[in-house]
């Protein structure tokens, strides 16, 4: 490692966030020398994982939390992703899969249908279909279900499921590839390298790693749920009254029943997605049961030494508990938390109401076929705002401290990373004055 060599950027982390912004410098700006750091041996190890996440191109459609105006800027964003995956056409790193939102009783229904005739002008594929073409499609949802219950679901088969991980790999690949065709570039990517520190020296940034000391005019942090860790420890003003409630989520295998991602409607008092049921890239001849949303202590799945790191991100640490407390505080959010934080954990009592709940799905869903994915589902850094009347925020974290940034919590997640990707390189690569190819983004 070359500590006398002044890097324009380094890039840390290489899940999705940034090996597209990796990508994004070398395809579009004329900055010269770009450096990427991962501590992992390649890119996409952790939140990316295909085993850590739902592996959908969110595009609101389906999701039935959000507005339609929020749908308009997510569909937006996400096309960027969907354009670089189906040009590859490899399908480890993507797959065309039907989705579908089902309501479920005549309250459910009734708010579908309304959905639609909102939303079908946006996404014209988007189909309405009731009782019996759906029992068409798919009819395991049908087998013994009560026959007075009213069924409706928003269909769309242009779904896509993405392998996060892959596609984390594939836009450093490329990214290197356009650098090394590029006389003026000077691009790196370093596998296995840690950051321990980032310190401030005039208008250096000076980055230690587990390799040595690197330097650079911009750092740009992208290092999932430690990327609040970061910002702590440099003391970002912005971060001051920020903390993290990282939530976990579990999942379980059961053999295929259908063929089709499944969402039920969503309450809109709570924050995290209703069971759903999901394909699974890495084996498409399984189905996978979402979610258990489990809070935990830690940056990083099962990583019990980012426990430690954790408790770097809690201070304030007496606000942060009053926040906590406050978001508790609501007996519907308690109860759901409860019901996923110590219910769903107890062994075989947990898997039985799992098994409840995805019936509503599935009626004729065995008990014996349903089986905790052990290892798996990652962990969502969800920002606290602890100066806020409300403090759970589902959204992004992007701070920044002179030519630091932080982006904690990718908005909306892994889907719009080529998005958010090139708007990051496009405003580093302007504040360092250089040139950032127009209209792209
Ligand atoms: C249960 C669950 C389901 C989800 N489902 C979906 C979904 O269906 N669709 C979707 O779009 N999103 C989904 N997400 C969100 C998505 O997984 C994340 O938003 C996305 O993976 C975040 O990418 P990232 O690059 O920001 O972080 P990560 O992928 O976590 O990458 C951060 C990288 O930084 C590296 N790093 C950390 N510290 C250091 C250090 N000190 N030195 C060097 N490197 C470091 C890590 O090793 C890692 O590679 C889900 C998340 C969870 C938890």
């Amino acid at each position: 490692m070359d500590s006398s060599k002044i890097y324009d950027v380094i890039i840390i982390g290489s899940g999705v966030s940034g090996a597209a912004q990796f990508y994004s410098f070398a395809k579009h700006s004329d900055l010269s020398r770009v450096a990427l750091l991962e501590k992992e041996s390649q890119a996409g190890m952790i939140n990316s994982m295909p085993t850590n996440n739902s592996q959908t191109l969110h595009e609101w459609d389906i999701e039935t939390n959000y507005d339609l105006e929020k749908a308009k800027s997510v569909k937006l964003k996400s096309g960027y992703t969907r354009a670089y995956v189906t040009e590859k056409s490899d399908p480890k790193l993507f797959l065309q899969w039907p989705k579908m939102v089902m309501g479920i009783g005549q309250q459910e229904c009734e708010f579908l249908e309304k959905r639609f005739e909102e939303f079908r002008g946006l996404f014209p594929t988007l189909e309405k279909l009731e009782w019996e073409a759906l029992r068409e499609k798919e009819p395991n949802v049908f087998k013994d279900r009560k026959q007075w219950e009213r069924i409706m679901g928003l269909y769309n088969p242009d779904g896509i499921t993405v392998n996060y991980s892959l596609l984390a790999q594939s836009l450093v690949k490329d990214g290197q590839g356009i650098a090394k065709n590029d006389p003026n570039k000077e691009y790196e990517t370093h596998f296995g390298t840690k950051v321990v520190d980032i310190t401030k020296d005039g208008e250096i940034y000076r980055v230690q790693t587990s390799d040595g000391e690197m330097k650079a005019k911009f750092v740009s942090v992208c290092a999932g749920a430690h990327s609040m860790y970061f910002a702590k420890k440099a003391e970002v003003k912005e971060a001051k009254h920020l903390s993290l409630l990282c939530v976990a989520g579990n999942f379980y295998y059961t053999p295929k029943y259908i063929d089709t991602k499944i969402y039920t409607v969503q309450d809109p008092d709570l924050p995290f997605s209703a069971v759903h049921w999901d394909p699974d890239i890495l084996d498409p001849n399984r189905t996978r049961f979402w979610p258990t949303t489990r809070m935990v202590f830690m940056l990083e799945r099962h990583r019990y030494k980012t426990v430690f790191d954790f408790f770097v991100t809690l201070p304030p640490v007496f606000k942060s508990l009053i926040a906590y407390l406050k978001i508790m505080s609501d007996l519907k959010f308690a109860l759901y938390a409860f019901k996923h934080n110590v219910v769903f954990q107890i062994p075989w009592v947990g898997n039985y109401y799992f098994w409840r709940e995805a019936q509503k799905i599935i009626p004729s869903l065995k008990y014996s076929d349903v089986k905790l994915a052990k290892w798996q589902g990652g962990v969502r850094p969800q920002i606290v705002d602890t100066s806020a009347k409300k403090p759970l925020s589902l959204w992004e974290a992007k701070l920044s401290a002179g030519n630091i940034k932080f982006n904690v919590t990718p908005s909306p997640w892994a889907t719009t990373c080529i998005f958010n990707g090139l708007s990051d390189a496009k405003e580093i690569t302007e504040t360092l004055g250089g040139e950032f190819e127009k209209g792209v983004v």
